[in-house]
Parts: structure tokens; sequence; C-alpha cells
């Protein structure tokens, strides 16, 4: 009778214990695990999956929010650096499906990385060891526009300095100006970034750090990652 009762006992604890790692496995949602370390690829596939739910409509409904930002209090391990527009409508975590702790974000308009932001994404891909990084452009970049047309005011002109060698570059290119400009200046940020001295060129040598460009769609929600 002992041994039954101890048997029935065990096997509702394994029960428990099976029901709470599966809990565990969705509560950490795409990233996985919060001390998980993922590599470069398998972070672009989330960033890849995470769209096309996006885009489908069918983002995960819950993403255990109370129980990832309990998770998170004392460390964390994004797995991609986004530098992003700050344009309301192309949101990271949004247009990723993806929640609290996986991205580190570093957004201005027109994706336009200066020193700050520099600084902010050598933190991440050093002390972070975050391995890859995204420039994420989009469909009718307003700080891109300003740049084409060459007008602006106040410290925006600082953005539409910054832009100007893409539009410069892509003046006279067949097709949409802005378009070409903003697929432009996500491949030279890209550039700059694989180059960076003093961290990051050494850790994309190295291998560890994986650099790409997409430019986000606002009809369709697409993310289009560029060759
Ligand atoms: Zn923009």
């Amino acid at each position: 009778m002992k041994t039954t009762r101890t048997r029935i006992l065990g096997l509702a604890l394994l029960c428990f214990v099976a029901a709470t790692a599966g809990c565990a496995g969705r509560a950490a949602g795409p990233a996985g695990a919060r001390t998980e370390t993922v590599g470069a690829d398998v972070a672009l596939a989330r960033l890849h999956d995470g769209n096309q739910r996006f885009v489908a409509g069918t983002p995960i409904p819950d993403k255990h929010l109370a129980q990832r930002r309990a998770e998170l209090v004392n460390d964390q391990s994004p797995f991609a650096i986004i530098v992003s527009c700050s344009d309301s409508r192309v949101g990271p975590e949004v247009v990723f499906d993806l929640g609290l702790g996986d991205l580190f974000v570093v957004r201005t308009a027109g994706h336009v990385v200066d020193d700050v932001g520099l600084g902010s994404i050598e933190y991440a891909a050093r002390h972070l060891h975050t391995p890859c990084i995204v420039v994420l452009g989009h469909q009718r970049c307003g700080a891109v526009t300003a740049a084409v047309a060459g007008e602006a005011h106040g410290h925006i002109q600082a953005l539409v300095e910054a832009i100007r060698p893409a539009v410069e570059a892509t003046r006279g290119q067949p097709g949409d100006a802005v378009d070409n400009a903003v697929r432009a200046s996500v491949r030279r940020v890209v550039a700059m970034l694989q180059k960076s001295e003093p961290t990051l060129s050494g850790l994309v040598k190295a291998g560890t750090l994986k650099v790409v460009g997409a430019v986000y769609n606002l009809e369709t929600g697409r993310v289009e990652w560029l060759p």
C-alpha cells in the first residue's frame, strides 16, 4: 500500500516537473532561456521567423511578460542588435514579434549612427556578446526623404548631412530616389560597422559578430534582407 502510494506520488511529481519544464520553455519565448547564447545564424533565423509571424498576423499571443521580466532583473543576453529608424511604424520588437530581453536596440531618425550610437552597439557586442547587428532601414523614411530633398531645419540638418553620401551615391539611378538612398544608406552603415575600430572589426574578423542590412516594407510588414 505504502509502495503504491509512493509510486503515485512519484508519478505526480514527475508530471509536475515535466509540466513546469514545458512552461518554462514557453515562457522563455523565441529567445530561449535567459542565459542561452546563440550564434549569428540562429539569431538571424529567429528574426526571420518572427517577422514571418508578424506578416502573417499570427504573433505569439502570450509572451509571459511578467515571468520574463523577473528572469531579466539581474542580467540580459539579447541575441540581436537592431539599428533602426526612430519611425513609429518600425518598432523592432513588434515587427520581429519578440519580447523583453531579446533585442538591443539603437534608434535614430534615418538609422544614423554617431559615436554615441556606436558606443551603445559596442557595449552589446563586446560585453553582452550579442552575435549579430541588423541595420534596418525602411520604405518612405522621412529622414532620407529630407536628405534627398536637401532641406532640413535645426538639428535635423545633422541627420541630413549623415545621410547625404548615400543620396549622392544613388543620384540619377533608375527607380525611386528615396528607396535607392535608403538601401545605399543601410549598406553604408553596415560597411561602417564592419570596419569600425577598435571593437567591431575585430569581432567581425574573429567570426563572432555578423552585420547585415535589411529594409522594412510599410505596406506588407515584411523585412527584406539585403544580400
Ligand atoms: Zn525613417
